[in-house]
């Protein structure tokens, strides 16, 4: 009897953690959406929120609007005050911090260069320090901070929070097996999780996004490299070890260009940003004529997918022919992907779309169509991504706070063993 009581005691538990997860995935939710949403009764939902907002996890804010009456409606939302999370990207250019409270409201975007070049100590060593400045610009004691998210490029074990490689040239000693989770912890004595940087871009695209409407879709990412991120029923898919969405790395030409990865004839050994750079300027110093000689005043080492972009739009034949090949070959391998996946939609970001979004998406879309099963293929939406640079910052803000919302919503359960022992007597 006993034990029947508490198991479904932890069911309804678990009820109201899942309840409190639909809230924090979109905040400002009324009553009568989460209903359908959760799969329980008006009734239900009605006792399980009101339990949520006596327990302070949840706050009402009866100022948002209805989108089709106008009226004013209540919607429900993380309480703000339990406390605030950072997001920080430690991109390779730039190193971007964003903290918010658990509510999703951002309170500041800090951008600076990340300096990759001092090497990692002054790197990591300024980053903690401007955390600290932000948190206190915005009088955040350090009690009420719960939790930091560090986005990486490099190759990871997310899992233990550990940095082993970053194959970028100068770097790659520095950035070596770093207990980058440890060292965060250690400093802030709060929880931290470390993700690739594509999947905290594609976090943003899901909850502010071109992603918001879709539950099962892939977010590719084509900057000097090629990554992607899966969701997959509204979730992130990361794979048995947390390595799933390694689109740059399919074989295109199995005896293909080697790869950073140490193999043959990847889309990324094809597609990359820094492959077209490169395939250009190899084309000019074999003497093939093209605008981009007067366009860069003859220096070769300005040469930008930005300037690439631009010549193929004043239908410069080298620039064209090279971003189009480079969209065939992620066109063919995104008919892959509808296959294997049935997606409702492939959004594309990174430096080569912002550069030449719509020559980049019109080809794709052509090669998807021409190329994969006609039912998904025609089903399939695909489109650019909706995100600015601190994409990556503001999801990984958003995926440390989803991470700590279990050990939050623990802290706040009432004491439900007594509660029933006492019923019991
Ligand atoms: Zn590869």
């Amino acid at each position: 009897m006993k034990s029947q009581d508490s198991s479904n005691l932890r069911k309804s538990a678990q009820t109201e953690l899942n309840v409190l997860r639909y809230i924090y995935e979109s905040p400002a939710i009324s009553r009568v959406e989460l209903a359908p949403q959760s799969g329980l009764s008006t009734g239900a939902m009605t006792g399980i929120v009101t339990s949520l907002l006596n327990r302070g996890l949840i706050v009402e804010d009866s100022t948002i609007p209805s989108p089709s009456q106008g009226r004013r409606r209540v919607g429900l939302t993380l309480n703000p005050t339990l406390g605030y999370v950072v997001g920080v990207d430690l991109g390779t250019f730039n190193l971007r911090i964003c903290v918010t409270d658990l509510s999703g409201r951002v309170l500041v975007v800090h951008q600076t260069p990340t300096a990759m070049e001092r090497g990692r100590a002054e790197v990591l060593s300024r980053c903690f320090m401007l955390i600290r400045q932000k948190l206190d610009e915005n009088n955040i004691p350090a009690s009420l901070l719960r939790g930091i998210g560090i986005a990486f490029s490099g190759v990871m074990d997310t899992r233990n929070g550990v940095i082993l490689s970053y194959p970028r040239p100068g770097q790659v000693e520095f950035w070596r097996n770093v207990p980058l989770r440890a060292l965060v912890e250690e400093e802030f004595g709060v929880t931290c999780i470390v993700e690739d940087s594509v999947r905290s871009i594609a976090t943003s695209e899901k909850s502010s996004g071109a992603g918001r409407n879709f539950s099962d879709f892939v977010y590719v990412d084509v900057g000097m490299g090629v990554g992607s991120a899966v969701f997959i029923s509204n979730k992130l898919y990361r794979g048995a070890n947390g390595n799933a969405g390694e689109f740059g790395h399919i074989t295109i030409d199995e005896d293909g260009p080697l790869c950073c990865c140490g193999s043959h004839g990847c889309l990324e050994a094809f597609a990359s940003g820094s492959v077209i750079i490169e395939k250009v300027r190899s084309a000019l110093t074999r003497g093939v004529v093209s605008q981009i000689l007067d366009m860069v005043n003859n220096d070769l080492d300005k040469i930008s997918l930005e300037i690439i972009a631009t010549a193929a739009e004043r239908n410069d034949s080298l620039s064209y022919r090279t971003l189009i090949e480079a969209a065939t070959h992620i066109g063919a391998a995104s008919a892959d992907l509808v296959n294997l996946l049935n997606p409702e939609s492939i959004i594309y970001g990174g430096a080569l779309f912002r550069a030449a979004p719509s020559l980049m998406l019109d080809h794709i879309k052509r090669l998807v169509r021409h190329r994969a099963m006609e039912k998904a293929a025609n089903d399939v939406v695909l489109l650019l991504a909706e995100t600015s640079g601190d994409a990556g910052a503001r999801g990984m803000a958003r995926l440390i706070g989803e991470s700590i919302l279990e050990q939050i919503f623990r802290e706040k359960e009432p004491d439900r063993q007594s509660d029933s022992s006492s019923a019991l007597r």
